[in-house]
């Protein structure tokens, strides 16, 4: 049987989570996407209308099919949580079982079981705020929206995860390394999701036989990133500074998911593994 994967934070064709979606529907899994409850809309009409055609091609030629699109807001575990200003919002109004107990739950009637879920969202209303100018709320956003959304997913998809299964997340070298312009709380919480790594590893693999990586990327031009506002700038720099001097594709990252939860790294769990063209190695600039 085939692998089953479902793969939280796709909204376009041009980030991370679409490029992990293709590389794993070329390898054979069927693929369930959960989409950001405000941006589900225009991803679902653009699909329908073709704009992702040409994105959607894998390398036998045949276009990528997703099984079924799931509303999601990664931010909120159960219905109880979700305030009054959300609920009656008209971007949320006519969408419903979003939280992410009810959406496992939809999965899981819909699917049973699922082998693979890879969490590729984030989200800091902040971020362009220095760690030293962004407010509380702002910082738990961050940490809410970005590292506990991939505690939350483990912890409601886990019951249906098919036992030597895989999840995986995405971080960035800010968590561990001074990035100036990658603020509002952003790089506290990729240092706390990739502390969860290892020790969901270790829970998840003693529980129940499941596997946690995350993939600490390098810069790419994705909706979310240009949202900050220095992704041009970052891209050059590891374009001049990185031991490999080539563009980033979303592909080659979508490439190194894709063995990652595979069975070919069976062994590999509890690891940041760099996906940037070596720049995570460099000292200083050249
Ligand atoms: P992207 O815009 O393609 O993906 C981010 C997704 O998160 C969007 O689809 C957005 O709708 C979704 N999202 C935001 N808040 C959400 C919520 N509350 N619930 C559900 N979904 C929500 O951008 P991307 O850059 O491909 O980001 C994917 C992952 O890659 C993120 O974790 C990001 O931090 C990481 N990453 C990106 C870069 C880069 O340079 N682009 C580098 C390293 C790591």
């Amino acid at each position: 049987r085939g692998k089953r994967a479902f793969i939280a934070g796709v909204a376009d064709d041009n980030g991370y989570g679409w490029a992990i979606a293709k590389a794993l529907a070329a390898a054979g899994a069927e693929i369930l996407v959960g989409t950001w409850v405000p941006a589900l809309n225009i991803f679902e009409t653009s699909l329908r209308r073709g704009k992702f055609d040409e994105s959607r091609k894998l390398p036998n030629g045949s276009l990528m099919e997703i099984s079924k699109i799931y509303p999601l807001d990664a931010v909120f575990d159960s219905p109880e949580d979700v305030p009054e200003d959300i609920k009656t919002n008209k971007r949320y109004a006519g969408s419903s079982n979003w939280t992410v107990k009810e959406t496992a739950e939809v999965v899981k009637n819909d699917f049973g079981t699922i082998d693979i879920l890879v969490h590729s969202l984030a989200n800091g209303p902040e971020v362009s705020r220095p760690l030293l100018e962004t407010s509380r709320k702002g910082y738990l956003a961050a940490i809410s929206a970005s590292s506990y959304s991939f505690v939350s997913l483990l912890q409601h998809f886990l019951p249906i995860m098919n036992p030597g299964g895989a999840t995986l997340s995405l971080t960035y070298i800010a968590s561990e390394r001074t990035i100036p312009g990658y603020g509002g709380g952003m790089s506290s919480a990729k240092a706390a999701l990739e502390s969860d790594t290892r020790v969901l590893a270790f829970e998840a693999g003693r529980k129940a036989s499941i596997r946690v990586n995350t993939i600490s990327a390098g810069p790419l031009g994705s909706r979310a990133a240009k949202a900050i506002g220095f992704i041009d700038k970052m891209i050059d720099y590891s374009y001049a500074n990185a031991p490999v001097q080539k563009e980033l594709s979303a592909d080659e990252v979508g490439n190194a998911a894709a063995f990652l939860v595979s069975p070919l790294a069976s062994a590999v769990t509890g690891t940041v593994v760099y996906v940037d063209n070596g720049l995570h190695t460099m000292g200083i600039a050249i």
